[in-house]
């Protein structure tokens, strides 16, 4: 009932469908395993993800902003190595995609979606459109009704625009709670595509099948 969005609804493409967006850094791609591995040889202290607690917690290890985006930037130079977060991407994706439309919808440096975009094909990702913006709180000014997303601080943009919230678990966003059923919480695809199929009832959708 409070479902989705409220404005500017266009349904002419995909008539009816739930509007998914999926995001790639840290919910299908592990990035942060590569930065590790890219990282930590230089460092006196290795790090791993459990240490990764708060979306800046590279503050707390002398890592400045700028040098952390452009080290994540790099990660995916080496984009064929690029671990996923989960086994089987092809099988999870393809289920998410019979409850709704789902686009890629990416925040990054124009300079990586080259990358990006082959890494999606060599998992066989399954999505209908890519999207890109050039950060993160613009996502939730498009017009889609869930989000599935690993940021705490993008959760919170897409909850203040009325959006549903599927929050893929990562070590830098355990301090958000769990709010079905605007915002859940899932530890896997499976789970998202769950949840999603939930929120998409919840909202009055039939799904595409
Ligand atoms: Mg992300």
């Amino acid at each position: 009932m409070d479902g989705g969005s409220d404005s500017g609804d266009d349904y002419d493409d995909h008539s009816g469908s739930c509007r998914i967006a999926l995001d790639v850094d840290g919910v299908l791609a592990d990035v942060m395993q590569a930065w590790l591995r890219m990282t930590n040889p230089g460092r006196l202290g290795p790090l791993s993800k459990s240490d990764m607690t708060g979306w800046d917690f590279w503050s707390r290890y002398g890592v400045k902003k700028r040098d952390f985006y452009a080290q994540l930037d790099a990660c995916w130079n080496e984009w064929d190595s690029l671990p996923p977060t989960e086994p089987d991407l092809a099988r999870a994706t393809e289920g998410l995609s019979r409850i709704g439309a789902v686009d890629i919808v990416t925040a990054r440096s124009p300079a990586t979606n080259r990358h990006v975009r082959m890494w999606l094909k060599l998992h066989n990702i399954s999505y209908r459109r890519y999207v890109h913006v050039a950060a993160g709180h613009m996502k939730a000014d498009l017009d889609y009704d869930v989000f599935i997303d690993d940021s705490p601080v993008n959760a919170e943009a897409f909850l203040r625009n009325g959006k549903r919230v599927i929050l893929y678990t990562q070590p830098w966003n355990a301090t958000v709670a769990d709010s079905p059923p605007r915002l859940v919480r899932v530890s896997s695809l499976g789970q998202a595509a769950e949840a999603a199929a939930l929120m998409a009832l919840g909202s009055g959708y039939h799904g595409s099948q």
